[in-house]
């Protein structure tokens, strides 16, 4: 779980600027009244992607209610940029980005393609920044751990977003919206984090047992987010000592803003797996539309 700065340097080769350009756009748009649900979801340990627990049988259940998406964009905490990048390969690599865990643990891998059309539209679809094509990342455990669960056959085309690292609050949330066009295209939009995430701050000796703050945190989090009350969550420095405790770097937040800042404002939320672990980290999930 320890977070891993990426900062990319990396620019998707001459050839498949070249193929992409006999790509059309990405798929069709649905029916006008249909727009593919989202979801923010808690990821939590890694051991989640191998442990038969509540939290992997939540995303197990709602990969089968949602309707089956053409691909899935992932903005995921662990992948952290200058700039604003898009995976764009034909077969995203399984990405192990934690450190100490099970040997069986690097074996596993999620072999979704990835889909080059997509990449390229997203790259068009957002003007607040230059969305670049990347060719080296893949799927971070923020993106597998969870999709495993959700779509085990992977099957659907899974790409990720990253998240520029020196971008304010606010600034991702305007991105997010730049997005909306994809749901249309029935591309669930999915964000990976934890609302509540301080590692530093882990009960080891009694990590059944939240923290005060962090569980007056994700109360606070949660009636915000039922209310449509966004503008404190964007200012959550403004929310005082619990918010701060909770969320003491932005990257597994910030995937929570990108849902929110797509969401319409009579779509329904459904939370779900809302629960503390390890006294510090909320796995606190929710589905929109
Ligand atoms: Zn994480």
């Amino acid at each position: 779980m320890n977070r891993r700065e990426f900062i990319s340097t990396s620019f998707i080769s001459l050839t498949t600027m070249e193929s992409l350009k006999d790509l059309r756009s990405f798929g069709e748009a649905l029916p006008s009244a249909e727009t593919m649900p989202m979801l923010f979801v808690g990821h939590g340990s890694p051991m989640n992607a191998v442990e038969e627990n509540e939290f992997s049988a939540g995303w197990r259940k709602v990969g089968k209610e949602l309707p089956t998406p053409q691909a899935i964009l992932c903005i995921s905490a662990h992948w952290e940029t200058r700039g604003t990048y898009v995976t764009a390969m034909e077969k995203p690599k399984t990405i192990y980005d934690f450190y100490g865990f099970p040997p069986e643990m690097y074996n596993l891998k999620y072999p979704a393609p990835g889909n080059l059309a997509l990449a390229q539209e997203t790259t068009t679809l957002v003007k607040k920044a230059k969305v670049q094509l990347d060719s080296e990342w893949g799927l971070d455990h923020g993106s597998w751990s969870v999709l495993r669960r959700m779509y085990p056959d992977a099957n659907i085309p899974a790409l990720q977003l990253s998240i520029d690292h020196f971008k304010s609050p606010e600034w991702h949330y305007q991105l997010a919206q730049e997005l909306a066009a994809l749901r249309k295209k029935g591309v669930l939009i999915l964000g990976s984090g934890n609302m509540v995430h301080n590692l530093r701050m882990v009960n080891w000796e009694n990590p059944h047992e939240p923290y005060d703050w962090a569980q007056e945190a994700n109360a606070k989090f949660k009636e915000l987010i039922a209310g449509g009350n966004h503008r404190p969550l964007i200012e959550y420095s403004t929310l005082g000592k619990a918010a701060m405790l909770s969320v003491p770097t932005p990257e597994h937040y910030l995937p929570m803003l990108y849902i929110l800042g797509l969401k319409g404002e009579r779509e329904a939320i459904q939370f779900f797996n809302d629960k503390a672990v390890m006294g510090s980290v909320s796995m606190t999930s929710f589905r929109v539309g």
